[in-house]
């Protein structure tokens, strides 16, 4: 805060001085001082040697006083004082000086001799040092002239009295005008120094708050950047070190990236329940650490996959090595909560190596990862030359099923399936085929498996359901077509509200249609899958259970699912040269026909194979033997020329 100064007036009269202005006003006390002792020094030799009698002693003895009163107060003024002190010491040399002039002019009454009296006051104006002690000496100084002139010098000197008395009002003014000038110099000082302090005050403030405000943001970045659950750095740490700490080419040769996901943690959620899921994780955070070490950093991407930078490990097998370690301790029991629960992990992981894109990497080890699952999981695998072409095949699928418009860009082929007691094509299988501005076109191995990975497939799915509804709509005389179902579409009611709502918009004879699903489609959620069948089933359509044979195989669960027909798993057929091949083929017919549901074999490609697929009693085959996934016009043409030659043969 500012210190308001006193009024000029106020302090110099009622307090005299300022610690300030008396520091201002020592320089001139102080040359005050010396001038009084040096005077008073020389004086007293020559009062000693110029005067004799009393006059000498009284001379010799007031202006030796004054020499040390003087050098008193010049050594007492060598450093700063207190205001009062100051005026103390100024006062006592004036009282010195009085005394010698008072004793001067009564030694020798000579009126020339009262000049000291104008002097005296113009002295004391000079040396004040507040108002209160000019206007005290001043007037002490005219009254004893005035009585000097009234009683010792009555008639002589008035001369001395007239100057006495204009040198003591201009000595007034002239205190007033230099102490207001000192005042006020010093007040413009404080005043700047208390704005200085004040300034100061303030920057300090603020920095203390700008220090407070950086651990606060600090403590923010911290938090935002810590898995609450581990402790460990999260996944937009772990996406900014990978940007910031290694840049966008990551320079260092021994640098891995490793990705790792828990096996089956799922399970042990669903089994113990979150809380105990929660402590797991706990563990296997902690576990990693103390294997890792505190040059290695792990990063929990989210729910049980973690993030791992390995340094200082060249070799592939090296590093192999080292996951494998990880791994063995991972799947190290762990007592949580007095549960004994064992889990394994599984790790991909790709060399740190020079790239634009750090993403490419962690998707290379993502990558690597799926093959360490597909592979039966607990294991690790590096990410390879080959795995680099194959990911960037995969990556480019990806990216263009991104931005696809899949209703301009799918097209439906239809395959023909053959009812084998008649001979006659009885239904098409609808088949799509992506045609992509970048890559041409693309077969459905390529994309259907990526498509289902990242949930695209069902608008495929509701794009083929479209242009198979339209064909249908189109031909003069309807091909029954199946359409496939893949476990995405199954699992979600929006998808098949979708579908629903197609199906029931088109007005079609719900005969017309077919749905294929696979066993492993059903397997995330069977009950939800079985509901959605139910739905199609109750509203007229068929549902055939496509790759028989590949999956599990289970008959008891295929009682519970509303099944019209099993297509046998074209590999079975592939295998005839095997002699147990047409006696597994016998009994799934059998078994079909005991189930009450049609047998289909697929990838019947010869003569030879039709023969068999008719022995044991298959009701329909699909195949390149009747014809490859064809244009909706040569389907059409291919079924009016069987009709004309059905016809002729009947005539
Ligand atoms: P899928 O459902 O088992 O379809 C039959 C596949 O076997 C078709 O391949 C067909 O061209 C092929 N095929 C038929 N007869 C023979 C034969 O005699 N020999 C041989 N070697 N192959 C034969 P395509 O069209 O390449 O489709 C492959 C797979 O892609 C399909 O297998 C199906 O799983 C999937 N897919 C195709 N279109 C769709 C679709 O619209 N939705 C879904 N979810 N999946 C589809
Ligand atoms: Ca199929
Ligand atoms: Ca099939």
């Amino acid at each position: 805060m500012l210190r308001r100064p006193a009024s000029f007036l106020k302090q110099l009269l009622l307090h005299g001085t300022t610690d300030a202005m008396a520091e201002a006003n020592r320089s001139i006390v102080r040359g005050y001082m010396a001038l009084a002792g040096a005077y008073y020094g020389v004086m007293v030799p020559v009062h000693f040697f110029a005067l004799s009698g009393s006059d000498q002693v009284r001379m010799v003895i007031v202006s030796f006083v004054a020499t040390i009163v003087a050098m008193v107060g010049w050594h007492e003024t060598r450093k700063q004082v207190k205001s009062g002190k100051l005026e103390l010491i100024a006062a006592a040399t004036n009282w010195m000086v009085y005394i010698n002039v008072m004793a001067a002019v009564h030694t020798n009454l000579d009126p020339s001799n009262l000049i000291y009296f104008p002097m005296m006051a113009l002295a004391f104006a000079f040396t004040s040092v507040s108002i209160r002690m000019a206007l005290f000496s001043i007037s002490i100084v005219l009254s004893s002239l005035y009585i000097e002139l009234t009683s010792d010098f009555i008639g002589q000197g008035m001369a001395y009295g007239y100057i006495g008395f204009t040198t003591a009002i201009g000595g007034l003014a002239f205190v007033i005008f230099l102490q207001r000038a000192i005042y006020a110099a010093i007040s413009a000082k404080e005043t700047a120094e208390d704005k200085l302090d004040d300034a100061k005050r303030k920057l300090v403030d603020a920095e203390g708050k700008l220090v407070e405000a950086d651990q606060l943001t600090a403590a923010m970045r911290r938090r935002a950047m810590t898995d609450s659950l581990t402790g460990l750095p999260n996944r937009r740490a772990f996406f900014d070190f990978l940007r910031k700490d290694l840049g966008p080419a990551p320079k260092a040769l021994d640098r891995w990236l490793i990705a790792l996901d828990l096996d089956g943690f799922k399970m042990v959620n669903d089994v113990y329940g979150h809380l105990v899921g929660d402590e797991l994780l706990i563990a296997v955070s902690r576990r990693m650490q103390d294997f890792g070490g505190p040059g290695t950093q792990i990063s929990r991407i989210g729910g049980d996959e973690f993030n791992i930078i390995l340094d200082g490990i060249d070799l592939e097998a090296d590093c192999e090595t080292w996951c494998n370690n990880l791994l063995a301790k991972v799947a190290e029991p762990y007592d949580v909560n007095g549960r004994l629960i064992q889990l394994s992990a599984s790790i991909g992981c790709t060399k740190l190596i020079d790239c634009d894109d750090s993403t490419v990497l962690i998707r290379n080890a993502d990558y690597a990862l799926l093959h360490a699952k597909k592979r039966g999981k607990n294991r690790t695998i590096v990410f390879t030359r080959e795995h680099e072409i194959n990911a960037r095949e995969r990556f480019e699928i990806e990216d263009a099923l991104r931005v696809a418009d899949f209703s301009r860009e799918i097209q439906v082929l239809f395959q023909p399936q053959v009812d084998l007691s008649q001979d006659q094509i009885v239904r098409a299988e609808a088949l799509a085929r992506w045609d992509c501005p970048e890559l041409g076109r693309v077969e459905p191995e390529r994309f259907i498996r990526i498509a289902e990975e990242n949930g695209l497939i069902s608008k495929i799915t509701l794009a083929v359901l479209q242009k198979s509804i339209a064909a249908l709509q189109n031909w003069t005389s309807p091909i029954p077509l199946a359409i496939n179902l893949s476990g995405h579409d199954l699992l979600s009611n929006q998808v098949m509200n979708e579908i629903v709502d197609l199906l029931n918009a088109s007005d079609l004879d719900p005969s017309l249609l077919e749905f294929e699903v696979t066993e492993t489609a059903m397997m995330a959620d069977t009950e939800k899958a079985c509901e959605n069948l139910n739905r199609l089933s109750t509203l007229g359509y068929s549902v055939a259970l496509d790759d028989f044979g590949t999956g599990y195989s289970n008959f008891n669960y295929l009682r519970e699912l509303p099944i019209d027909k099993l297509k046998v798993d074209r590999s079975f057929v592939k295998d005839i040269g095997n002699p147990m091949t047409e006696k597994i083929l016998h009994s799934l017919t059998v078994t079909a026909n005991a189930l009450g549901v049609d047998c289909l074999l697929e990838g019947v490609e010869d003569e030879i194979q039709l023969v068999m697929a008719k022995r044991v009693g298959a009701n329909s085959a699909q195949g390149y033997l009747f014809g490859k996934p064809m244009e909706s016009s040569e389907l059409v043409d291919v079924v009016e020329k069987q009709v004309e030659a059905s016809s002729r043969m009947a005539r």
